[in-house]
């Protein structure tokens, strides 16, 4: 057990998704956002202005077009042909709630904070939320062929026969269906060629498995430091993106090969070893 005090100093703080957009969402001036517009066709109409159909009918011509629309991005082809692939590792994601009560020795074996079980080709990822949650993904090196039958708790449970029962509990005592998350990734140093009034930030620009714990991150600071290139180019929105894609790309490509590394010493034939390296702050291979 790696035994780090929380003392809200520490480089890595954890915010709930739901609480982290509910933030981020009351920080906007009402109106803001348009719900329900789903985004079903994009066309270019020339001199960097496109036109967006969405789903309920209506249309809009942009004079800046900006793609922050996740790992199946509709406006990515506008500027790439590139697409996300599988990995080779699938998530299943569960909840255990009122987990000291209920579910006592899977509680104590996450503990305070997160805890990584891995073996080469799969392993129990968990960790508490606030109020008794726990939050596990069970990880599993396998063909996409595998999750076209039916994922039972019971199915996935088979995979891990002979590991400890505080482990599995985390798969087979969850509290809702257990949820299919394959992870999928960008090839590795994706860019494009500068088209104008468009560009992409978040998953749609870089979509990495999740190892290097930054995409979120990476998708508030994509949007700042676009925010920040148009504010710093008044007028010239076509300079504001150069600027914004030519610190993007190589960022990006940063987190994106660790975040690959990071699959293979989590998964990899020597696994744990490389991850206990990484947790310890030792040298990599
Ligand atoms: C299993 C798993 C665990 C992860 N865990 C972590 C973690 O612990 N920490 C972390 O930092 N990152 C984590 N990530 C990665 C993180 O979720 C993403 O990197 C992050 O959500 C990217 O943000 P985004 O805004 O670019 O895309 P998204 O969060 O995917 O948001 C895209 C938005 O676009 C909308 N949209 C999509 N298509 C359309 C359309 N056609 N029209 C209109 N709107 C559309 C969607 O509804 C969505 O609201 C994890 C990912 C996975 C798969």
């Amino acid at each position: 057990m790696l035994d780090e005090p929380d003392d809200g100093t520490g480089v890595r703080p954890e915010v709930l998704r739901g609480d982290l957009r509910r933030i981020l969402l009351e920080s906007l001036p009402a109106g803001t956002i348009r719900w329900d517009h789903k985004v079903t066709g994009v066309r270019a109409l020339g001199g960097g202005r496109h036109e967006l159909t969405f789903a309920h009918g209506p249309t809009v011509t942009t004079d800046l077009l900006v793609g922050a629309d996740g790992a199946w991005s509709r406006i990515r082809p506008l500027l790439s042909n590139a697409q996300p692939r599988y990995t080779g590792i699938t998530f299943v994601e569960n909840y255990l709630r009122d987990a000291d009560e209920r579910h006592p020795a899977a509680a104590k074996a996450v503990g305070d904070g997160a805890l990584f079980a891995v073996a080469p080709g799969k392993g129990v990822l968990a960790h508490r939320e606030a109020g008794g949650v726990l939050h596990s993904y069970i990880a599993l090196a396998t063909p996409q062929e595998w999750m076209s039958g039916a994922v039972t708790a019971e199915r996935v449970a088979a995979e891990f026969d002979g590991w400890a029962p505080e482990l599995t509990a985390l798969i087979t005592d969850g509290d809702t269906a257990p949820v299919l998350r394959p992870i999928n990734a960008l090839p590795i140093g994706h860019r494009w060629d500068r088209v104008p009034g468009v560009t992409l930030l978040g998953d749609a620009a870089h979509l990495m498995s999740p190892f290097a714990g930054e995409g979120a991150n990476l998708a508030m600071f994509d949007g700042s430091e676009l925010g920040r290139a148009i504010a710093a180019h008044p007028g010239d929105v076509e300079a504001a993106l150069t600027a914004y894609e030519q610190a993007l790309f190589p960022r990006s490509e940063r987190f994106a090969v660790e975040s690959a590394a990071n699959l293979d010493l989590m998964f990899g034939a020597d696994a744990p070893a490389g991850l206990l390296t990484l947790l310890t702050g030792g040298e990599r291979n």
